[in-house]
């Protein structure tokens, strides 16, 4: 059978191919072509003067170089064409130095090993559960799960039950799949990561219309593959967990549950997963005088769906990831735009944050042979062989105005405060308002291609850098003094990070509480398995946001493969329950927290973001490297369990 990452047959004349090549990133044709024709010279010729970045996939190849490239590739394109588009098979050694040429570094070990895995070379999917007939159907039958959550990790965890056919039940509080994509649609919602590594690594990533996809096409995403997978019929949509209780005799989940009518229910399961995403519950500020404003008033993650903005004056509190997406997508429409921004955010500049991606660029991800692959490969691999070591914080550096934790930090800091600088020329009240006074990549880092700063230059746009006093029926009334009228406030003010699995009730073996068992620091097994809650697990749990590298998929990818290799050790040892032993979890904790601690998001010139607790100390994020990550959580450790 073809391997469906290999790419669509065509038919395309040669000038088509010739127009086409124009847009093409030449370093994944480069590649392709070894696919078409089994010649590793098309790699060999010359290495690649850099890694690919947003601002250059063609990794520093000149225009000259890549004119004939194009020029030599178009009759091999055509040939491949006349063969009926058949690739050709290619050793797994070539593959090798082929992921080597694009690294610019043989490539080996662990790193390796989990690029490899994620181009599917072999045919489709590498982490589908593949068990077989040890488990008898009646023991799977016996065995329903519940899942909590339709986005991203539930439909992930869908697709993984129904291949290990247990019976599942996915339960979401939406009307439809997609989770954060589901709910977030305030105008210029977009993607950060790039869009064709924010996508399942068995599922075609060929057809982005965007390099960051825009909200509608990442919830339209989930929805077809929520299809392609006939997971429909496990769905119950508008139906919300309230409490998970754990019945130790009987070793199952009792899930209280509120239908869309509003009648209470209870669904049990032997094992529950929880996919309910970690930026799902909206924080809103408590500034006097909220409730009293006149207008409509709402989270970013609330949108009203009929909102008409034109002419009016609108107040944005909060600019981080979201704020920085809407408010320059609203520039124009509105009459005044008040943006109140507490702490300057540091951006990364990237041109093609908004680009679409050109059709030739799209014609070769659908129709050039592993091409989508390998440029999914450029996309992800410099973030991850970049692992967390810039992000350390060197003890023998002077960081003591807090301005940078390293040597490369600081020359960080430099490169982006030149972007903020000449995005603002011209205007020193701007540049004052908008250079941040903590290291760089301390705060989630945003990406900007000059939307935002110049958004910030048009006449009916104001930047407050003043703290807020209070909110008036009619406005919003600074610490100055000053009060700006409002029609409308929008809190872009993040969401409740911290509190994982929140606002549900879990109780587990013996009446523990998870919530008073976590308290303001909550952790868990390789972020999945918490003691005391067996058959419990968690998808985007404590410890493992990604501040660094790569996208989220590959966490929930090998999250849901730790959590499929304990319900197959439960089932194929004949136990009814695992649950993580306190010695494992504890000492995965404290190695946990003493790593995150030496990393920039702990450092004290950070005095609040939302990777921190009150206490200042970091449980949200990872500090693995996706390769280590993935190490950690491929190999079951059975010992780490207790089985009943
Ligand atoms: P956020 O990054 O936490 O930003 C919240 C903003 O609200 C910050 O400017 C914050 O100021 C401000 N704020 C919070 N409480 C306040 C208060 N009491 N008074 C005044 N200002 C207050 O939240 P977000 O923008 O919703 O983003 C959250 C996360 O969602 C991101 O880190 C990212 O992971 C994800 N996200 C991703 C995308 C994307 O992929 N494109 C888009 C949106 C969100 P301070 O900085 O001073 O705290």
């Amino acid at each position: 059978m073809r391997n469906p990452h290999a790419a669509h047959a065509f038919s395309d004349d040669d000038a088509a191919i010739a127009t086409f090549l124009e847009d093409v990133a030449i370093p994944a044709l480069l590649c392709s072509l070894v696919h078409m024709t089994g010649d590793p010279s098309w790699v060999r010729e010359r290495p690649l003067r850099q890694l690919p970045s947003s601002s250059d996939y063609q990794c520093g190849l000149t225009p000259d170089e890549q004119a004939d490239i194009r020029r030599r590739a178009q009759p091999v394109i055509a040939a491949y064409r006349a063969r009926a588009c058949e690739p050709v098979a290619l050793a797994d050694e070539l593959l090798h130095e082929m992921m080597s040429f694009l690294a610019g570094t043989p490539l080996v070990g662990r790193l390796a090993a989990v690029m490899f895995e994620d181009m599917q070379f072999a045919g489709g999917d590498n982490r589908a559960v593949t068990w077989a007939d040890e488990i008898p159907a009646d023991v799977k039958a016996a065995t329903p799960v519940v899942v909590i959550g339709c986005g991203e990790s539930g439909i992930l965890a869908g697709i993984r039950l129904a291949q290990a056919g247990l019976s599942f039940t996915i339960v979401e509080k939406n009307d439809g799949p997609g989770g954060t994509w589901w709910e977030n649609r305030y105008p210029g919602a977009r993607v950060d990561v790039g869009s064709h590594q924010y996508c399942y690594s068995f599922e075609p990533s060929d057809h982005w219309s965007r390099y960051y996809c825009e909200q509608p096409e990442l919830r339209d995403y989930f929805a077809t593959v929520l299809d392609k997978y006939a997971l429909g019929a496990h769905c119950r949509f508008g139906t919300s967990v309230t409490s998970l209780e754990w019945d130790e005799p009987a070793s199952l989940w009792h899930v209280s549950v509120l239908r869309p009518d509003g009648a209470a229910e209870t669904i049990d399961a032997r094992f529950v997963i929880s996919a309910v995403g970690s930026l799902n519950l909206p924080h809103l500020p408590e500034i006097p005088g909220m409730e009293s404003f006149a207008g409509p008033s709402f989270h970013s993650a609330r949108w009203p769906a009929d909102l008409d903005v034109s002419g009016t004056r609108f107040a944005l509190i909060g600019a981080g990831a979201s704020g920085f997406q809407l408010a320059p997508s609203i520039a124009d429409q509105v009459a005044q735009l008040s943006i109140y921004q507490r702490t300057a955010q540091w951006m990364f500049p990237n041109p093609v944050y908004r680009t679409t991606v050109p059709a030739g660029d799209r014609w070769a991800l659908r129709h050039l042979p592993y091409y989508a692959r390998w440029f999914r490969f450029m996309m992800t691999y410099p973030g991850i062989a970049a692992g967390t070591a810039s992000y350390r914080c060197d003890p023998d550096y002077d960081d003591a105005d807090g301005a940078a934790v390293n040597e490369g930090n600081a020359a960080r800091r430099d490169q982006l405060e030149a972007w903020i600088r000449s995005q603002l020329e011209g205007r020193p009240d701007l540049i004052d308002k908008s250079i941040p006074d903590y290291p760089a990549m301390g705060k989630r880092i945003l990406q900007d291609d000059g939307f935002w700063l110049q958004g910030l230059r048009k006449p009916n746009v104001e930047l407050v850098r003043i703290g807020i006093d209070r909110v008036v029926p009619d406005g919003v009334v600074t610490d100055d003094g000053v009060h700006r009228p409002a029609d409308i406030i929008c809190y872009a003010t993040g969401f409740h990070h911290n509190d994982f699995l929140a606002p549900m009730t879990v109780i587990g073996r013996n009446r523990v509480s998870l919530r008073e068992q976590w308290g303001d620091e909550p952790t868990a097994y390789l972020g999945v398995t918490v003691p005391n809650f067996p058959n419990l697990f968690c998808l985007y749990g404590p410890g493992t946001n990604l501040a660094h590298s790569s996208s989220l998929f590959f966490h929930s990818e090998f999250q849901m493969s730790h959590a499929m290799e304990v319900i197959h050790l439960v089932l194929t040892r004949g136990a009814h329950a695992a649950e993580v032993r306190r010695g494992a979890h504890d000492e995965y904790a404290a190695w946990h927290q003493s790593e995150i601690s030496q990393l920039v998001w702990a450092h004290p010139s950070i005095t609040h973001s939302h990777y921190k607790n009150p206490a200042g100390k970091v449980f949200t994020l990872s500090p693995w490297p996706i390769d280590q990550y993935w190490e950690l959580t491929k190999v079951l450790d059975p010992d780490a369990y207790e089985l009943r």
